[in-house]
């Protein structure tokens, strides 16, 4: 196996745009679970905000990035962020995607693509590709990273842990800086666990919707990056605050589907199973209060009704052709489970979106361990804080790939000596007896997690969470040490902790703050602090039971 000059954990906008700005220096190998079809970025619809209108400006998208993050955000973070953003979009031309343009005579006035507004931007500034925005970023990257000869890609290949001091032969061990050397992964195919080595490795992982019963997220954002850097001993932060999608199509059993917020802007109403209007009552714009709050609504009326979801009527909307014609997708997705807008109610629920918080950041990207760096939703970079500006997530992920390559080439890391490090211990040899233990184990964090660590918290909720999630934690661990390695093993290992870090890190904040609502502390607190959490020396964790 060769060792490679970079690492990148990862297929998404972060880890791609990443590879393809790092294989202009040198040899880029990127191990993912899927290329193609996986994970949020082929799933985002929206766009991506980047102020390209000379009538907005940088200030104003920072100030509404600020006014979004509830005090948290970090401002020279979200001025990088916004500052990049035009050259961000170009980047994203030139390896290929396709925005939509402008009309001719908006051209003219110096806006290049068709330029949409969403909730909490004050500017027309969301570059999309119709409403399949980030399908087309994820093709276009892919095609680039597949004609880039410098760019190893192994699919099937989930990474396991990191590659630390701990795995040197003896004699080895250095003194000096916690440094990381690469990652172990399995190859699926072949059922084995290589060694993988680099001069730098990018965690580029994605969130961790998976940890709740309703999701946005793809199957394969379960954490992993984050989880992996935890265990290495580099910090993770503001793991409290994960943003609720207030409307997902109900229908358990099947994968979620975002319902997007257009459909109340075009005058939909959330209803309950009567019929109530119930956001009437609880804010001046009714169903289009903002997203907070309306999935709040939603929790609570769903909590006090015991129903399993509400209802999105679109009935009084425009005729089943007017409907289809604004909503083409979404129309054929109620349809193809046979609901037709137009004459029935839309089953809704809230489900986890995107996760701000992630692996503790510097400004460019880089991790408390040398040599490591974590880029996009992994991440927690600070420009999200306490709530995520709609659009600005996929921009983190191209802004800030660029940040941490440059840091990368600046601090000129070597390739670690192959001999040095120790291949995969093959301590576990028996494939586990029956696969439900993984399934239950599942079944239980993701259930815990959406009915006592959801949209609304309290104390007495989340201590009972953090009791299920020892118990499970527990066999979890047992499991790992003493069973074959296997792709659902891995996740799991790494959504339990991630679930344990979400506890544990609202279990700190004693106030609400953004999406962080915690009934027994349900004012802000003049103070901003942003939410640490490290793997003590002595964890239980990283010895064998
Ligand atoms: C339904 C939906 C709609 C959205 N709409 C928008 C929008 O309009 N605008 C916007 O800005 N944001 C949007 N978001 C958020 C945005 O899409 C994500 O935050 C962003 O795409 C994250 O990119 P990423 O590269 O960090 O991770 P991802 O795109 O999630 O990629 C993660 C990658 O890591 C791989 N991976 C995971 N674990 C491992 C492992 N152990 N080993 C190897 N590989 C691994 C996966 O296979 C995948 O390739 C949306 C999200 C969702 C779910």
């Amino acid at each position: 196996m060769a060792v490679y000059d970079c690492i990148v954990v990862g297929s998404g906008i972060a880890g791609l745009s990443f590879a393809l700005r790092a294989a202009k220096h040198g040899k880029v190998l990127v191990l993912t679970k899927q290329l193609s079809g996986a994970g949020s970025t082929h799933l985002a619809q929206g766009g991506i905000a980047s102020v390209m209108d000379p009538a907005d400006s940088v200030a104003r998208h920072v100030q509404d990035t600020l006014t979004a993050g509830a005090g948290l955000c970090r401002r020279n973070r979200v001025e990088i962020l916004v500052e990049r953003g035009p050259e961000a979009i170009r980047d994203l031309v030139d390896w290929g995607a396709r925005f939509t343009k402008a009309t001719a005579r908006v051209r003219a006035l110096g806006v290049p693509f068709d330029l949409v507004r969403e909730g909490g931007h004050s500017s027309s500034r969301i570059v999309h590709a119709e409403d399949s925005t980030g399908q087309e970023i994820q093709r276009a990257l892919i095609d680039a990273v597949r004609r880039n000869a410098n760019v190893t890609v192994l699919e099937n290949a989930p990474a396991i842990d990191l590659i630390t001091a701990k795995h040197m032969r003896p004699g080895q061990r250095e003194n000096g800086p916690r440094r990381v050397y690469g990652v172990y992964a399995l190859d699926v195919k072949r059922n084995r666990v290589e060694m993988h080595l680099a001069a730098a490795t990018v965690l580029c992982t994605g969130g961790v919707g998976q940890a709740y019963a309703h999701t946005t997220n793809d199957s394969v954002s379960t954490g992993d990056g984050i989880a992996m850097a935890y265990r290495a001993g580099a910090a993770v932060e503001d793991m409290e605050f994960m943003q609720f999608h207030p409307t997902s199509f109900y229908n358990p059993g099947q994968p979620t589907y975002l319902i997007s917020e257009a459909l109340r802007g075009h005058g939909g109403v959330l209803r309950n199973k009567r019929g109530e209007a119930f956001m009437n009552k609880v804010h001046p714009l009714k169903s289009l209060a903002p997203r907070d709050i309306v999935a709040r609504a939603i929790d609570a009326e769903m909590k006090r009704t015991g129903q399993p979801c509400m209802y999105l009527d679109m009935t009084q909307c425009g005729s089943r052709a007017e409907l289809q014609k604004h909503f083409p997708n979404i129309h054929q997705h109620c349809l193809s489970f046979g609901i037709d807008m137009s004459k029935q109610w839309i089953p809704v629920v809230p489900a986890a979106h995107f996760m701000c918080g992630g692996v503790k950041v510097d400004s460019d990207s880089a991790t408390e361990l040398e040599n490591l760096y974590a880029v996009g939703e992994a991440s927690c970079t600070g420009v999200h804080g306490a709530n995520r500006l709609g659009s600005n997530s996929l921009l983190e992920g191209v802004v800030f790939s660029e940040r941490a390559l440059n840091r990368i080439l600046k601090s000129a890391p070597v390739r670690p000596d192959r001999r040095r490090f120790r291949e995969w211990d093959s301590f576990k040899f028996k494939p586990a007896p029956e696969t439900i233990i993984y399934s239950h184990s599942l079944e239980l964090i993701r259930s815990t997690m959406w009915h006592y660590v959801g949209i609304v918290r309290s104390d007495f909720r989340l201590a009972r969470a953090a009791e299920f999630l020892r118990v499970i934690s527990r066999h979890i661990h047992e499991d790992y040490w003493s069973f074959s390695m296997e792709p659902n093993l891995i996740e799991l290992r790494n959504l339990t902790l991630c679930a344990e870090l979400i506890v544990r890190s609202a279990q700190r904040r004693k106030e609400s703050r953004g999406l962080h609502y915690n009934v027994d502390y349900p004012k802000t607190s003049v103070a901003s602090r942003h939410t640490v959490l490290r793997l003590p020396a002595s964890s239980s964790r990283l010895r064998r039971p």
